[in-house]
């Protein structure tokens, strides 16, 4: 569908991709072959490509535009501290980071009640660890396979995707375990309770060889991510809560992706009533309009650094753009009611239509997720679970099943074997639903290779 775009915006579009092209270095891209895909404009659940084809949004940009494109109250926000304080140092107190910080708090599980700003979710992580380190006295930290915590160089070490390798050998006293995945049990379980039951034994075991003594922090997404949105099973997360207070390792959720209402609660820690000691945020906090992170700190921790210099910062800590549009994009998921919008769209349109292609399609080997937070797992073979790409890689396969949602008007977000379906959390409810019969013109190229 060609509209709204010029022949000028299209000649510009060009233009900036042959820059681009000489200029720019991309993350994760072997810079020669890669031939991205330029963006001419963004509204509401649409981006219009460097051709002016308009495609629904189902990946939110890294799922990150929680409120959809250019929603007018959050561009309006940003415009209007631009023109009243555009920078600050973070020293200084600004307004627009202490309303911030009180409306993030608001809706914190628990008493994590102190915002630390970062500029993104990788900084966020490393600042979570360093505060538990330094809370602890102690060193190592535990994180899940199959996640993803970021790309600087602690935090892609922690990471437990292959993406890790290449920096290896890299930071030390990472230690990682097998997560509860009921789909491809580390453990051979057959059941969801079973797999519960197995990998809190196996992560309990892992703890008591690596030395409770030794052992600073626990990291682990809420509901993982990039690693496939894999939902943990009844009474896991709960299970994990429990041996760090046993432990006496403290407990950071990585709510990055999950958090800021996308899996249909304030914080995906709700799902399950549990409290973390640190709380890492990113993405959603603002839609991600001013690049802005963080760590929520819970009122133990807080008084570790009462008296004693937390030894970190950050130049653009509490950036006043960043935070006038947090400020704005929480205030938006307030007023219109978007958390409980977004559980209402995986209850009633994304989890039943997920269920019904899981029912036609041989390609489709699991779907799971909550709220506007879903992934279709592709695999060659049902029975053997083979997946259309390998963990961590890609596949001519895949790459055609891609191009088949691009070439149906989508533009969604596919990492590895997975086709994530993750729109804003006020996409209208006619766009999704239209999203998904393209995503199923898709899943008609996955099943030509089943075998
Ligand atoms: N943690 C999680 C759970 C994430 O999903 C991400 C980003 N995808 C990060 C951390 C890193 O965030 P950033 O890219 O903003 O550094």
């Amino acid at each position: 569908e060609i509209s709204d775009i010029t022949s000028d915006q299209i000649a510009q579009g060009r233009r900036a991709h042959e820059l681009d092209r000489e200029h720019v270095f991309h993350s994760w891209q072997a810079q020669g072959p890669f031939n991205p895909m330029t963006v001419l404009k963004t509204e509401g659940s649409y981006v219009w490509d460097g051709e002016g084809n308009k495609l629904i949004d189902l990946s939110s940009q890294l799922v990150n535009t929680n409120v959809g494109h250019q929603h007018p109250k959050v561009v309006a926000a940003i415009v209007e501290q631009a023109g009243k304080i555009a920078t600050i140092a973070p020293q200084h107190v600004n307004d627009a980071r202490s309303e911030a910080a009180r409306l993030i708090a608001s809706h914190t599980p628990g008493d994590l009640d102190k915002i630390f700003f970062t500029n993104g979710g990788a900084d966020a992580v490393e600042h979570a660890v360093r505060m538990a380190r330094l809370h602890t006295g102690k060193h190592k930290v535990l994180s899940a396979y199959r996640s993803y915590h970021g790309g600087t160089h602690l935090a892609v070490n922690i990471t437990g995707d292959p993406r890790r390798f290449a920096s290896d050998a890299g930071a030390d006293g990472i230690v990682h375990f097998f997560p509860a995945y009921p789909y491809r049990s580390y453990f051979g379980a057959a059941t969801e309770a079973e797999e519960t039951e197995r990998a809190l034994k196996h992560l309990e075991d892992l703890i008591i060889l690596e030395g409770a003594g030794n052992i600073a922090a626990l990291i682990l997404e809420s509901i993982p991510g990039t690693a496939g949105i894999y939902v943990p099973p009844a009474g896991y997360m709960a299970g994990v809560r429990e041996l760090t207070r046993k432990y006496g390792i403290v407990y950071i959720a990585d709510e990055v992706m999950a958090g800021f209402g996308r899996s249909g609660e304030w914080f995906a820690v709700n799902h399950w009533d549990i409290t973390p000691d640190l709380l890492t945020f990113a993405k959603g906090v603002n839609s991600g309009y001013v690049p802005l992170g963080g760590v929520a700190i819970s009122q133990e921790i807080f008084e570790t650094f009462r008296e004693r210099v937390y030894p970190g910062g950050l130049t653009y800590s509490g950036h006043p753009l960043a935070c006038a549009a947090a400020v704005a994009t929480i205030k938006a998921m307030e007023d219109e009611d978007l958390v409980a919008n977004a559980k209402r769209l995986g209850d009633e349109i994304i989890g039943p239509r997920l269920a019904q292609f899981k029912a036609d399609h041989p390609s489709v080997g699991d779907v799971r997720g909550t709220g506007v937070f879903w992934a279709i797992e592709l695999v060659v073979n049902r029975e053997t679970r083979e997946p259309l790409a390998a963990y961590g890689g890609s596949s001519p396969e895949m790459n055609q099943v891609i191009a088949a949602a691009r070439a149906a008007g989508l533009l969604p977000f596919a990492n590895f074997n997975r086709l994530h379906v993750v729109p804003a959390m006020n996409i209208p409810d006619e766009v999704l639903i239209e999203a998904l019969d393209k995503l199923e013109q898709a899943l008609l190229v996955a099943d030509g290779f089943v075998k």
